[in-house]
């Protein structure tokens, strides 16, 4: 049996699954599953240019991330609703950082109130698809952004940990960049969710090594928990996308001969452009509350 030590816990990691010819470890002290050995930074960095937003199968990112915009807004516009709920406002604005921000449209959801800021490090892709100009933008590494500019009420990581090498020394950041009280926000897929199991490698999220990381809910309590926050609220939230998108991501479930005839046909059409529903329980949203200093 191969195995490896865990670069999140220390715990040792046994075989879990092959895919994409990338070999993946699971822990099963943290849970945490991870692609082993890691990329390159160089390797990593590459991922990220405009082909991943514009639909390079190859890097399992988006169709078109920008023309995806109507459905990023309906998604987001829940998670904005439950920030709001969680830090009423008083007085002056609220300041939020949303890091792995893309072209701000979680942001865009947070109504007024808010000084808005955004990490992104593809600067091509925001070259092409550019944030609305009330975000205060950082381009470039989430590591490498200057402590001083917090503390923030709201700090949020949406689908990001799973794709940098060192998911913890972000999440030691985002905690450091947090006032006491704040609100942290980790939104994750869950690699031990009934979904998750029953697809098995099959599962959309195993996309090494675009994702390194595969999370679980439970050790993501345990990760916050040691960082000193407290859950505040756990949501499996339905999310939108145009029915393009669901047959580019099926296609990473099913060979794809048999799925790309459909998404040709579809692909600029009204029909492709439909806006779908879809909530499998698999990706959860986890708002934790920093201790009060
Ligand atoms: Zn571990």
């Amino acid at each position: 049996m191969r195995t490896s030590r865990c670069p999140l816990c220390g715990g040792e990691r046994r075989f879990h699954i092959e895919k994409f010819g990338r070999r993946i470890d699971a822990c099963a002290a943290c849970g945490t599953a991870g692609v082993e050995p890691l990329p390159s930074d160089a390797e990593i960095r590459a991922i990220y240019t405009l082909p991943y937003f514009q639909g390079d199968r190859s890097r399992y990112g988006y169709t078109d991330y920008a023309a995806e915009s109507a459905q990023h807004a309906r998604s987001f516009a829940l998670r904005a609703a439950l920030l709001e709920e969680l830090l009423p406002r008083r007085g002056g604005p609220r300041r939020v950082l949303d890091i792995g921000c893309a072209n701000g449209s979680f942001l865009a959801a947070l109504g007024p109130g808010w000084e808005k800021h955004g990490i992104e490090v593809s600067e091509d892709f925001l070259r092409a698809s550019p944030p609305p100009p009330e975000i205060r933008m950082f381009v470039g590494d989430a590591l490498d952004f200057p402590e001083d500019r917090g503390p923030f009420d709201a700090v949020t990581l949406f689908d990001v940990l799973d794709h940098v090498p060192r998911p913890l020394a972000m999440l030691d950041k985002a905690v450091r960049l947090l006032r006491p009280g704040g609100v942290l926000v980790v939104q994750q897929g869950d690699r031990m969710s009934l979904f998750a199991r029953l697809l098995g490698r099959r599962w959309h999220i195993y996309i090494p090594p675009t994702h390194l990381w595969y999370f679980t809910h439970s050790g993501l309590h345990r990760f916050l928990r040691e960082r000193g926050l407290r859950v505040a609220r756990d949501v499996f939230e339905p999310r939108w996308a145009s029915l393009s998108l669901c047959l580019f991501r099926l296609s990473y479930i099913l060979p794809s001969g048999l799925v790309d005839p459909f998404r040709r046909l579809l692909d600029d059409t009204a029909l492709g452009r439909l806006s779908v529903r879809f909530n499998f329980r698999d990706v959860v949203t986890v708002y934790a509350r920093k201790a009060d200093a």
